[in-house]
């Protein structure tokens, strides 16, 4: 990738910023797993409940970088990235995303896993895409976050759907026995692809510390607890804050995506 388009991507990650939403910590409405809304009592949330029942080893620990709502520019922008007609278009949300993901994981790869990990892999499309996932393409483009990269999974088969996780969905590329693999997706709605994927990789041997993704999705009409509970929860996203604090905390530094260390966030600082 061009140094010049990585520059770029640092300079946009303020505009991304513009347009996440903050994702609360746990807590007595907030899941304990993907910090969605939970009711009042229940650690966890419906869909995780269900879909971590469905699948032999869920991860219980999932690091959405932001909430959104279905038609939020969050979600137009991780939609368009995939699939903008426009390829001038689709490369420069690609160099927002990355830019993103980049940001997040510098600053909370602590946070999302104090043990650290040996790679990051993207969750594969089941949609029958063909080539490299596009959030594989936007990571990519952060040099110091390329070469942890790897391909580690691939459809399976078995048929996923919103509420129906499957071990099988997913199958181990190469060897991952004894490797930490940290997860990365673009949206988590219910958990059912990612979970699946997870699991997949623990069956094969591999330990996932975390699923990051960019999007949790809330639908605040599916009930007026869920609208309310949006409302009260909604908040500015910053990029010193993450789910597993209560508070930002000082920004890390030495930030620089143009950083061509591969073991930069595996030699992680010690907790905040
Ligand atoms: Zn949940
Ligand atoms: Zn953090």
């Amino acid at each position: 990738m061009a140094a010049a388009t990585v520059r770029r991507a640092v300079e946009t990650t303020g505009g991304l910023a513009g347009v996440c939403t903050r994702v609360p910590p746990a807590g007595p409405d907030v899941c304990r797993c993907c910090h969605g809304r939970t009711r009042p009592g229940f650690l966890l949330c419906f869909p995780c409940g269900s879909v971590r029942r469905q699948v032999w080893r869920p991860c219980d620990r999932v690091a959405p970088i932001s909430l959104y709502r279905r038609g939020d520019r969050l979600h137009v922008i991780l939609r368009r990235y995939k699939d903008d007609p426009d390829a001038g278009r689709r490369e420069w949300l690609s160099g927002q995303v990355g830019a993103l993901v980049s940001r997040f994981l510098w600053e909370h790869g602590s946070c999302v896993a104090p043990g650290g990990w040996d790679a990051v892999a993207v969750v594969p499309s089941t949609t029958g895409r063909s080539g490299a996932h596009p959030l594989a393409g936007a990571a990519g483009r952060v040099p110091w976050l390329a070469p942890q990269l790897v391909e580690a999974l691939r459809p399976a088969g078995a048929r996923l759907d919103h509420n129906a996780a499957d071990d099988r969905a997913f199958a181990a590329v190469g060897e991952v026995a004894g490797l930490r693999v940290l997860l990365l997706d673009d949206t988590y709605t219910t958990g059912a692809r990612a979970q699946s994927a997870a699991s997949a990789l623990a069956r094969a041997g591999a330990e996932v510390p975390a699923i990051v993704t960019v999007g949790r999705v809330v639908t605040p009409a599916a009930a007026p607890a869920v609208a309310r509970w949006w409302r009260s929860r909604r908040a500015v996203w910053d990029p010193t804050s993450c789910c597993f604090e209560d508070a930002p905390s000082p920004s890390r530094a030495g930030y620089d995506e143009s950083d061509t260390s591969p073991m930069r966030t595996c030699e992680l600082p010690s907790p905040r």
